[in-house]
């Protein structure tokens, strides 16, 4: 991994100001540029991309090209055809006490930002976030896990090949090295990683009141009311859960199933996995692998929490667990108050979902919530009393795949949210400008006014 000095990453952050200083990354121009050489980028080099991919998680190609590659073509097609737009300054009401003069905002871009990605879509959740940088105008130091060498590295080699330092870099490294970066006089932070990687940056950006976008994860839950439709959210479920091996942000958590179909999803989600992944799916070269050692024994440990209904054997020697659905010994257990991050599916039984709200915000606000029903009544219980980042209703995952949808979570699960024009919106500043007219001036405002209303 090419580490960087603390003298480089001084020299690197000064050198970006300066060329942010130029205006030169400000125009609608060099913008959709930007966005062309990196879309051009991304389609010349998918074997790479694919390969890195499979090296660092075992990604098989359709969950490599749908997840990460296909999903950054999407965005840039999306911000490219609607950048004009976003970028044009919005005209705003004018108050009665401010008559005659005209206010506006315009959306200016923050400076150097920095962006920080974690290692479970290590491509994706590194471009994405840049996609919104380029559109708004900044320049962007990136910083990929060291936990995904292999991506981290040509992350590194791809962007050196269009894009000049002073305008985009790549920064490889782990802790301490984020920590150098952390220490700079940056103009924004970008993160996507853990809740208390989240507080280190939060700390570290308020030492210099950096403005700071976090996408944290925590536990999010799935509920399957008595009137879903059991084969469809058997397979949406397992989707969900299973992608990635589980090592998905947004995966569902855990799993309340009411008590009147709890049998038949169970029956039906056992077939389901069979059906997706085999008989042997630690054999099955298209399910992904845990991402190292100490997440692989972390994750372990969690089968001893409760009973196993299906799954639960391992293979230490290529990393993989079987999808498993297990009953927890009770809601204290580790597999009950950690984000599990991996194939493991906690499942509890509840009569009435007033039950569920409880439990629910009991806890952290998770950055998703799925829920399963053809009830309305049950959906708007749900949707009004919970507090989640975002999330589906009869699906899991698909709320992330479209830019029209803000993507991000709230209190512990993250501040602040992109994808689309919240990308464009979280990397730029919104500057309210007050255009006052010359025509009149009124007089009442002055120390020295006698007849109060009085023109020049
Ligand atoms: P992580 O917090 O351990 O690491 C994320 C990044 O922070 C890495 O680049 C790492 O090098 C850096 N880092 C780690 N420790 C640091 C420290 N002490 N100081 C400064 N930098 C540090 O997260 P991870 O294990 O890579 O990713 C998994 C977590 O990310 C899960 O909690 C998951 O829910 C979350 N996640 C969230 C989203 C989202 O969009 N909300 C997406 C993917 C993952």
């Amino acid at each position: 991994m090419e580490e960087k000095s603390k003298e480089t990453i001084d020299l690197l952050v000064q050198a970006q100001k300066t060329y942010f200083r130029t205006g030169k990354t400000r125009s609608y121009e060099f913008r959709m540029k930007a966005l062309n050489n990196l879309a051009k980028l991304i389609r010349n080099n998918e074997a790479k991309i694919l390969y890195a991919l499979k090296s660092d998680l075992n990604k098989s190609e359709a969950e490599a090209y749908t997840t990460e590659i296909g999903f950054l073509l999407e965005e840039i097609r999306h911000t490219q055809k609607h950048l004009k737009k976003w970028m044009e300054p919005k005209k705003v009401k004018t108050a009665k006490t401010h008559f005659g003069s005209k206010g506006y905002t315009i959306s200016e871009p923050y400076g150097v930002s920095l962006i920080i990605a974690p290692w479970n879509y290590p491509f994706q959740l590194q471009l994405a976030p840049l996609i919104g940088a380029i559109a708004a105008g900044n320049t962007a130091i990136l910083k990929p896990s060291e936990l995904t060498p292999h991506t981290s590295k040509l992350i590194n080699a791809l962007i050196k090949e269009v894009y000049h330092p002073d305008y985009i870099a790549v920064v490889e490294g782990g802790v301490e090295t984020t920590q150098v970066l952390l220490d700079q006089p940056l103009d924004y932070i970008f993160f996507t990683g853990s809740v208390p990687v989240g507080k280190v940056i939060m700390e570290a950006a308020s030492k210099r009141l950096i403005p700071i976008t976090l996408e944290l994860g925590g536990k999010s839950p799935c509920i399957v009311d008595e009137t879903a439709d059991i084969k469809l959210a058997a397979k949406r479920i397992a989707f969900g859960k299973f992608t990635n091996a589980g090592q998905t942000c947004i995966a569902p958590d855990y799993l309340f199933l009411h008590k009147n179909i709890r049998k038949e999803f169970i029956e039906t989600f056992k077939e389901v996995v069979k059906s997706f992944y085999g008989e042997q799916p630690l054999e099955n070269e298209a399910y992904g692998k845990i991402v190292n050692d100490r997440h692989f024994n972390r994750l372990i440990n969690y089968l001893s929490d409760g009973e196993i209904l299906f799954g639960g054997r391992y293979n230490e020697a290529n990393e993989k667990i079987e999808p498993t659905l297990m009953v927890p010994e009770d809601s204290s257990v580790s597999v009950m108050n950690d984000e599990i991050f991996g194939p493991i599916f906690p499942v509890m039984e509840y009569e009435d979902i007033e039950e569920v709200i409880e439990f629910v915000v009991d806890r952290s606000k998770p950055l998703a919530l799925y829920l399963f029903t053809t009830t309305n009544e049950i959906e708007h219980k749900v949707i009004n009393n919970i507090s989640f980042g975002g999330g589906s209703i009869n699906d899991t995952l698909m709320h992330i795949a479209t830019p029209y949808l803000p993507f991000g979570g709230v209190g512990e699960s993250g501040i602040g949210s992109y994808h689309g024009e919240s990308s464009f919106v979280a990397f730029s500043h919104s500057k309210s400008v007050l255009n006052q007219t010359n025509k009149f001036d009124f007089s009442f405002r002055y120390p020295n006014a006698k007849n109060g209303l009085k023109m020049i």
